[in-house]
C-alpha cells in the first residue's frame, strides 16, 4: 500500500507521526510492532491520511480497489457505476495551462482529464517529457535535462533507455503528474525535421526498441507512458495540413514497425495520434491507422489521445478509434454526447473509449499508487544524465589521435557559448534551465516565439575542461571575430571549435548546413591550426564542408545538464567514447530523398498573427487547413537504406562511431531457425578498455524487393585491452520478414539471406549466407 511505502517515508509523514507519539516512539516494541500496526489501521480506515492532510478525501474501498482483479475487470466494475456525464469526462481534456493559471484543477501540464472523486478515479495530469519534464519554470519546479532522445539513441542501450524513462517517470510523479507525453518514435525519414532531436533515429528496430524501453521505464514508476506521433508525422512544415501519401507496405515496415516494436516492449498506456493526414484522412480519424493497425493488428489496449488540436470530428474520429481528444472538448464534449444520445455513436463505442482509459489507469498502477509530490532527487538525475551523455557522444573523426587530449599545455576553446552553456532542443519538449538560460533567448515577437525559443543549459564546457586539465592553459574566445579566434588557435596546442544548430517543434531546418558564419569560423581556425577539433551540438545530422581540414570531430548533440562534464571526460580520455550514430550524416541536402523540403502553400499555413491565447492556436489546428501533398515515394528506403540503394556516399554512415581503442571481428556462425542465432567474436586490439556496439545486418533474397540491407540486431560488448569475447545474438523471425500487401500479413521470403556483422552499417567484415 502506498502510504507505507518508502516513498511516503520521505514526505515528512514520519516526522509528524513522531511528534504525535512523542518519546514513546523510542521503545523498540513501539517502533517495530505497535507503530506499524496503528499506522496500517489508520491508513486502511482513512483516518491517517486525513490527519496528515485535512480536507483530503479518505481512501475508500471500492469493488475495483481489489488489485488482484485484472485491469479489464476493474475497469468494467467502475463503468457499471458511471453516468454518461462521467464517461464523457474521460474522453476529452479540460484545457491548456501554458502561459496562464489555466484551469484550477490542472497541475500545470499540457493537458489533463478531470478526476471522478465519487468513484476514486484520479485525474490524468499530463506533461510533455521527451528528455525531461517540461514547463518547470512556470511552476517553480526543477527537472533533470537529460541528453536529447537522438543523443541517447546513440548509446544503443535498452537498459539505459529504461533508466532514462524511469527518471522521467519519477520526476513526473514528484511534480504531481501522472502521464508522460514523451516517447517520440517517428523515424528520421526527413533529417531536417525540427523534431529529429526528440526521436530515436532512422531504423525501426533501433528506434522501436529504445522508445519501447523508454516507455517501460516511465511506466515502472506507475506513470502512464505514451508513444507519439502516430503516424508518418516526419516533418514539421505544414504538419497540421499535410497529407502524406505512402503505400501500406512502406508504412508497415518503417514508421509503423517502430511503433509496433515499441508497443510490444512497453505496453504503453497512451498513443498520441498526429496532426497530419495519411492517405487522405487525418491520423486522428484514420480507420486504417487506428482501428485496423493499432488496435487490431498491434493489439493495443491503451487509449489513443489526439495531438493538441489534432481532433477534427466527433463521429468520424470516434468510429476510427480516437479515444480521447486533447487538450479540450471541441468535438469529444457536447458533440460526442449528442452523437451518443442520437445513436450516431453507439454506447458500445463510447464504452470502449472509456474502458481503455480506465483499464490503463489500473494497468500501470496509477490507481493503486496515487501520485504524491516530492522534491526531485537532483543529484541522482544529474548523475544519470552524465552517464547517458557519456554513452551518447559520438567521436566522428580523430586523425593522428588528436584526441584524447593528453600532455597538452594550451587549449583554445572557441565559440558556441562554450564558456557558459550547452544547447537544448525546443518546443513542447523544452526542459527549463535551472536559474534561467545563460544565453537569454531573443525577445519574443509573438505567442509562438515566446514558447519556442533557444534555451541553453548552464553547463560550461570551458569550466569542465579546465577542471579536467589542471596543468593546461585553457582559453576561451567567442568566435564572433574569426581572426581573433584564429590568433588564439595559432598559439595553442589544439583548438576546439564549438558549433551548433538549434532545432525545435513546429518548424524544420531549411538545410543540414550549419550557419555560414559557423562554417567560416571552423575553416578559419583550421587554417590557423591543423590540430582543430570541432564539437557539434546539433539535434540532426550536419554537413561538414571543412571535414578534410580538421583533425577531429565530436558530435555531442544536446547533451543535457551534465553535458559539459561528460564531454570533458570524452575529450580528455577519462571516458572512452562508445556512441554510434542512429542517423546517417549525408554529404549534402542534395543526397536526401527530397533534396528540397516540401513546404505548405500559403493557404495551408496557420495564421497565428495577433494571437495571445494558446487555446486559439489549438482552435486553428482543430478547424483544419486545406491539405497539401507529400509523396513519401522513397518508400522502404529510409535513412541508410536510401543511401545504400541509391549508392550515395555519405559523410558518416548509420551505426558509425570511433573509440580510443580498436576492435577486430572473427568467427561468425549463423544457425537459422525460428530464432536465428548469430555468434561471433570481438577482440579489443587496442591499449585501453572499451565497449563496442556490434551490429548485425541482413540482406534479403532479391525477390523480397527490399533495400540492400536492414539492421536485425546488435549487442554492446565490454572488453578490457586485449580481451576477446564470443557473443551470441538471437534474431527473431519477424526481423527478417516483409509485409505482403496482397494478404495483409508478414511473410518470410524463401531464398538466401546474407548475414553481416561489424562495427557500423558500412564496416561489416563478417558475412555468412543462410537459407530459409
Ligand atoms: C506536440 C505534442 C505535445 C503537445 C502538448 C503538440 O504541439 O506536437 O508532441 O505533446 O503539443 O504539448
Amino acid at each position: 500500500m502506498f502510504p507505507l511505502s518508502r516513498k511516503a517515508s520521505h514526505t515528512g509523514y514520519n516526522h509528524e507521526v513522531r511528534k504525535a507519539f512523542g518519546v514513546m516512539l523510542n521503545s523498540t516494541f513501539i517502533k517495530r510492532i505497535a507503530c506499524p500496526v496503528v499506522l496500517m489501521t489508520a491508513v486502511l480506515t482513512g483516518t491517517w491520511v486525513n490527519a496528515q492532510f485535512p480536507g483530503m478525501p479518505q481512501p475508500k474501498h471500492y469493488a475495483w480497489s481489489d488489485a488482484s482483479l485484472s485491469p479489464d475487470v476493474r475497469a468494467d466494475l467502475v463503468m457499471k457505476e458511471m453516468t454518461l456525464e462521467e464517461k464523457t469526462l474521460l474522453v476529452h481534456g479540460q484545457g491548456l495551462s501554458f502561459f496562464s493559471a489555466g484551469p484550477t484543477e490542472s497541475n500545470g501540464g499540457a493537458g489533463f482529464t478531470k478526476p471522478i472523486a465519487r468513484l476514486g478515479i484520479p485525474a490524468i495530469q499530463m506533461a510533455d517529457s521527451a528528455y525531461g519534464v517540461t514547463q518547470g519554470a512556470a511552476r517553480g519546479r526543477y527537472s533533470t535535462a537529460l541528453p536529447n532522445n537522438l543523443a541517447a539513441a546513440s548509446a544503443w542501450d535498452p537498459q539505459a533507455a529504461i533508466e532514462y524513462g524511469a527518471l522521467i517517470g519519477r520526476e513526473l510523479r514528484a511534480e504531481g503528474y501522472s502521464m508522460s507525453l514523451g516517447g517520440g518514435v517517428n523515424l528520421t525519414r526527413e533529417p531536417r525535421d525540427g523534431r529529429t532531436f526528440e526521436y530515436q533515429g532512422e531504423d525501426p528496430l533501433l528506434a522501436g526498441t529504445l522508445a519501447g524501453n523508454f516507455a517501460k521505464g516511465v511506466q515502472s514508476q506507475n506513470i502512464i507512458g505514451d508513444l507519439k506521433h502516430y503516424a508518418m508525422n516526419d516533418q514539421e512544415s505544414g504538419r497540421d495540413a499535410v497529407n502524406v501519401n505512402v503505400d501500406k507496405r512502406s508504412m508497415r515496415e518503417t514508421d509503423l514497425r517502430a511503433f509496433e516494436i515499441a508497443l510490444g516492449i512497453s505496453d504503453a498506456g497512451g498513443v498520441m495520434c498526429s496532426y497530419n493526414r495519411v492517405n487522405g484522412d487525418y491520423a486522428c480519424e484514420n480507420q486504417y491507422l487506428l482501428g485496423e493497425v493499432l488496435k487490431k493488428d498491434f493489439k493495443f489496449k491503451g487509449f489513443v489521445l489526439s495531438d493538441w488540436g489534432g481532433t477534427h470530428s466527433a463521429a468520424k474520429a470516434s468510429h476510427a478509434g480516437l479515444d480521447q481528444e486533447q487538450p479540450g472538448a471541441y468535438f469529444f464534449g457536447d458533440d460526442l454526447k449528442k452523437a451518443v444520445e442520437s445513436g450516431e455513436i453507439s454506447q458500445d463505442e463510447l464504452n470502449d473509449h472509456v474502458h481503455r482509459v480506465l483499464r490503463t489507469i489500473f494497468a500501470v498502477g496509477l490507481f493503486d499508487h496515487p501520485v504524491t509530490t516530492q522534491v526531485p532527487d537532483v543529484e541522482r538525475g544529474a548523475a544519470l544524465a552524465q552517464s547517458i551523455a557519456e554513452k551518447s557522444i559520438v567521436l566522428l573523426k580523430n586523425n593522428g589521435s588528436v584526441l584524447p587530449l593528453v600532455a597538452v599545455r594550451t587549449v583554445a576553446v572557441i565559440g558556441g557559448h562554450a564558456d557558459v552553456a550547452v544547447l537544448t532542443g525546443g518546443g513542447s519538449a523544452q526542459v527549463d534551465a535551472p536559474g534561467g538560460s545563460p544565453i537569454p533567448p531573443p525577445p519574443p515577437t509573438d505567442m509562438l516565439s515566446a514558447f519556442i525559443r533557444p534555451v541553453w543549459m548552464p553547463s560550461s564546457p570551458l569550466r569542465a575542461l579546465r577542471s579536467k586539465l589542471p596543468d593546461a592553459k585553457v582559453s576561451y574566445t567567442s568566435g564572433d571575430d574569426p581572426s581573433a579566434a584564429a590568433a588564439a588557435a595559432k598559439h595553442a596546442d589544439v583548438a576546439i571549435v564549438f558549433a551548433y544548430q538549434w532545432e525545435a517543434e513546429n518548424f524544420d531546418l531549411p538545410t543540414l548546413d550549419l550557419a555560414a558564419e559557423q562554417n567560416k569560423l571552423i575553416e578559419t581556425v583550421a587554417e590557423a591550426n591543423p590540430k582543430t577539433i570541432v564539437v557539434l551540438e546539433t539535434g540532426s545530422p550536419a554537413t561538414m564542408p571543412w571535414i578534410d581540414k580538421v583533425a577531429g570531430v565530436v558530435e555531442a548533440w544536446y547533451p543535457g545538464i551534465r553535458g559539459s562534464e561528460a564531454l570533458a571526460n570524452i575529450l580528455t580520455g577519462a571516458v572512452n567514447p562508445t556512441g554510434k550514430l542512429a542517423v546517417t550524416f549525408p554529404k549534402s541536402d542534395a543526397d536526401l530523398p527530397h533534396p528540397k523540403l516540401i513546404l505548405p502553400p500559403p493557404e495551408s499555413k496557420p495564421n497565428y498573427a495577433g494571437m495571445t491565447d494558446f487555446s486559439d492556436f489549438m482552435k486553428i489546428a482543430a478547424k483544419g487547413l486545406p491539405p497539401f501533398q507529400i509523396q513519401y515515394d522513397e518508400g522502404l528506403k529510409v535513412g541508410y537504406k536510401w543511401y545504400d540503394a541509391e549508392k550515395k556516399t555519405v559523410l558518416f554512415p548509420f551505426g558509425f562511431g570511433l573509440s580510443y581503442t580498436a576492435y577486430a571481428y572473427s568467427g561468425l556462425s549463423v544457425t537459422p531457425g525460428n530464432s536465428t542465432s548469430v555468434s561471433f567474436t570481438v577482440k579489443n586490439t587496442g591499449k585501453r578498455a572499451g565497449t563496442e556496439i556490434a551490429q548485425i545486418y541482413a540482406s534479403l533474397p532479391d525477390s523480397a524487393g527490399e533495400p540492400p540491407k536492414r539492421l536485425i540486431g546488435w549487442t554492446r560488448i565490454e572488453l578490457a585491452s586485449g580481451e576477446s569475447k564470443q557473443v551470441s545474438v538471437p534474431v527473431s523471425r519477424d526481423r527478417l520478414t516483409v509485409y505482403d500487401e496482397s494478404t495483409d500479413s508478414w511473410k518470410l521470403v524463401p531464398g538466401k539471406y546474407s548475414i553481416k556483422v561489424g562495427g557500423s552499417s558500412q564496416d561489416l567484415p563478417l558475412e555468412q549466407t543462410i537459407s530459409f
